[in-house]
C-alpha cells in the first residue's frame, strides 16, 4: 500500500512522520439507510473527494452502506485492504441507528469515556445556539462520550465531533453526515492534518471551455495532442449542456517542472481550440458574460418564454451581477408577450409564438422595457407535448439584440424538457457572447 509511518503520541494526538510516498489512496464510506433507499443523495462523498483531490490524494471507491453493524465492519475490513484513508460519514447522532461511534471505538479496541470539552461544548450548542436551555437529555450528554483512543476533531456547528483513528499505518476519520458539519470539519482539522503527516504530490489542474462543438469530434483534434502529453499530465473531457470543459491535471513531486509542463501544454490546448474557446479559466460562460458586460460598461435584459427565467437565474447566480443585468421578463403565455413586451397580436397570430418573427419583437420589447444596451429573447417548445409536424418538440428560436441589430437562431434540440431548457439557456448566452465580440471587431 505504499505508506511507510511511525506513530508519535504527544498527549491526546498521534503525529505520524512519513516517508515519501508514490501516491495515497483513499476510500469513502457513507453510513445511513437513507442514502441506500435514495432518500438522500450522497453529496457527501463528492465534497470529500473534491477535498483530497486538491491536495493530492486519490479516491480509489466509494462506498455506502446502511445503518448495520455487520455491513459497517465489512466495510471497515475491505476499505482496510488497500486504502491508507479510510473516510466515512453518518451514523454519529443521539439517536438508536446511530451506531458508528460505538462500533469504531470497539473495531479499533478504545473505551468510551465522557469528554469535558466536547461536553461543554453540547452545553454551549444548547442553551446559545439551539435556544433551548435546561438540563441536556442522557442521550444529548452521551455525545461526548468519545473512544479513549482517538483525536477529536471539534465540529463548531454540531453535537457530533468527527474521530480521527490509527491503526497499522492507516488513518481512519470519521464524521457526521450532516453536509455542513461534515464540510467545516473536513476543512478545518482533517486537510489540514492529512497535509501535515502525509507526503502528497503537488497537483495542479488548467481548466477551459469549449462551445459549439461536441465531445467526440474535439476527443478527434486532440488525437495528437492526447499522444504528446507526458505521463503525469492527464486530459479530462468534462461536458456539460452543449459545452466542454477541458481540464488538465499535473500530479507529481517536483512542483516547478510540473507548473512549467502543465502551463507549456495548456498553451498548446488553447491554439487547438482556440476556435471554439470560450474561457481559459475555471469558470462558467454566465461569468464570462459578466465580464464582457462590465469591461464595455454594458447592461442586459433578458425575455423569456420556454426557460421560465433560467437564464435570469444564472446571471443573477453571480455576485455583482447587478452591475450590468436589469432584468427580465418571464412571458410565458401569448398575453404576457403582448402586454409585457409589446409584441404584436398579429405577428404571434400569423407567425406563432415560437417564431423567428416574435422572438425578435420580444427582444426589441426587452431592450424597451428595460432599457438595455443588449436583450436575449427565447421561446420554444420544451416538450414532452406541444409539438406539431411543423414545429416538433425541441423547436426553440433565439434572438439576441442591441438598439440597431438583431440576431436569430433557431435550434432543433432532441433532449428531454429539463435538458432542452438548460440547452436553450446556455445557447442563448454563448450567442449573446459571439454577438458582442463581433460587435467588438467591427
Ligand atoms: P445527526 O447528528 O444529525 O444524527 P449523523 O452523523 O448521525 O448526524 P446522519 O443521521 O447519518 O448523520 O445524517 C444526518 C443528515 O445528513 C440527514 O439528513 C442525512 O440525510 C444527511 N446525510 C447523511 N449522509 C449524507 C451524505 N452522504 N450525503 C448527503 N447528506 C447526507
Amino acid at each position: 500500500m505504499g505508506i511507510s509511518a511511525v506513530c508519535l503520541h504527544t498527549g491526546n494526538f498521534a503525529a505520524i512522520q512519513l516517508v515519501p510516498v508514490k501516491e495515497i489512496i483513499a476510500s469513502i464510506i457513507t453510513i445511513g439507510d437513507e442514502l441506500l433507499i435514495g432518500q438522500t443523495i450522497d453529496t457527501n462523498s463528492a465534497f470529500i473527494a473534491q477535498q483530497l483531490n486538491s491536495i493530492g490524494i486519490r479516491v480509489a471507491k466509494r462506498v455506502a452502506v446502511g445503518d448495520q453493524e455487520t455491513a459497517i465492519r465489512e466495510a471497515l475490513d475491505n476499505e482496510s485492504t488497500y486504502a491508507d484513508v479510510i473516510l466515512l460519514t453518518g451514523g454519529l447522532g443521539p439517536t438508536a441507528d446511530d451506531i458508528t461511534k460505538p462500533l469504531l471505538c470497539d473495531y479499533f479496541g478504545g473505551k468510551l469515556r465522557r469528554d469535558p470539552a466536547t461536553l461543554k461544548h453540547i452545553e454551549w450548542l444548547f442553551n446559545e445556539v439551539y435556544k433551548r436551555p435546561g438540563a441536556l437529555l442522557p442521550r444529548n450528554q452521551k455525545q461526548a462520550d468519545i473512544p479513549d483512543n482517538c483525536t477529536i476533531l471539534h465540529n463548531p456547528r454540531g453535537t457530533a465531533p468527527g474521530m480521527l483513528f490509527q491503526k497499522e499505518n492507516r488513518i481512519y476519520i470519521s464524521m457526521p453526515g450532516v453536509p455542513q458539519e461534515m464540510k467545516e470539519i473536513m476543512t478545518d482539522s482533517v486537510i489540514p492534518f492529512l497535509q501535515q503527516n502525509l507526503k502528497t504530490p503537488f497537483i495542479f489542474h488548467r481548466t477551459l471551455l469549449t462551445a459549439g462543438i461536441g465531445e467526440s469530434m474535439l476527443a478527434e483534434q486532440l488525437v495528437n495532442f492526447e499522444a504528446t502529453l507526458q505521463p503525469e499530465l492527464k486530459l479530462a473531457y468534462l461536458p456539460q449542456y452543449g459545452m466542454v470543459k477541458l481540464r488538465i491535471t499535473a500530479t507529481g513531486q517536483d512542483q516547478l517542472v510540473l507548473k512549467q509542463a502543465i502551463d507549456s501544454k495548456f498553451e498548446e490546448l488553447k491554439k487547438l481550440v482556440a476556435t471554439h474557446l470560450v474561457t481559459d479559466k475555471d469558470e462558467k460562460l454566465e461569468a464570462v458574460i459578466g465580464r464582457l458586460l462590465s469591461e464595455k460598461k454594458a447592461t442586459l435584459s433578458t425575455a423569456e418564454s420556454c426557460t421560465g427565467g433560467l437564464i435570469a437565474s444564472m446571471l443573477t447566480s453571480l455576485p455583482g451581477s447587478s452591475n450590468y443585468f436589469k432584468g427580465s421578463i418571464v412571458a410565458y403565455a401569448n398575453e404576457a408577450k403582448e402586454n409585457l413586451l409589446m409584441v404584436d397580436y398579429s405577428t404571434i397570430s400569423t407567425h406563432g409564438a415560437v417564431s423567428e418573427q416574435t422572438v425578435q419583437a420580444m427582444a426589441t420589447g426587452a431592450l424597451k422595457q428595460l432599457n438595455t444596451t443588449y436583450g436575449i429573447a427565447v421561446s420554444g417548445i420544451m416538450g414532452p407535448d406541444g409539438g406539431t409536424a411543423l414545429k416538433p418538440v425541441g423547436t426553440v428560436w433565439i434572438a439576441v439584440a442591441n438598439k440597431s441589430t438583431t440576431k436569430v437562431q433557431c435550434l432543433k434540440l432532441g433532449f428531454d424538457r429539463q435538458r432542452n431548457t438548460h440547452q436553450t439557456a446556455i445557447s442563448a448566452l454563448n450567442m449573446l457572447r459571439q454577438f458582442i465580440l463581433t460587435e467588438s471587431q467591427d
